[in-house]
């Protein structure tokens, strides 16, 4: 597989490797381990697979029941004048 990167203009083929991701769903956060996708070696954007967009959105409509609770911290960021 080797698409054009939507994101910059590298020539280098993407290379598929597990990554982990963060979604967040009614401000529930889901976080997906060993996530099979395509990495622009260049830029680092990542590309997935429909069928893996739709399997992510599948576990997101119930609460899981073969997943681990995380604990993790929310941090802002805000812009502060002066
Ligand atoms: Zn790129």
């Amino acid at each position: 597989m080797n698409y054009p990167c939507e994101f910059c203009d590298t020539d280098q083929e993407q290379v598929q490797k597990p990554v982990t991701v963060t979604r967040q769903r009614c401000g529930q956060w889901f976080i997906f381990e060993q996530v099979p996708a395509w990495v622009c070696p260049n830029c680092g954007h990542r590309y997935f697979e429909a069928e893996t967009m739709e399997s992510m959105e599948a576990h997101m409509t119930t609460t899981p029941n073969n997943a681990r609770p995380v604990t993790a911290w929310a941090i802002s960021l805000t812009e502060r004048a002066g």
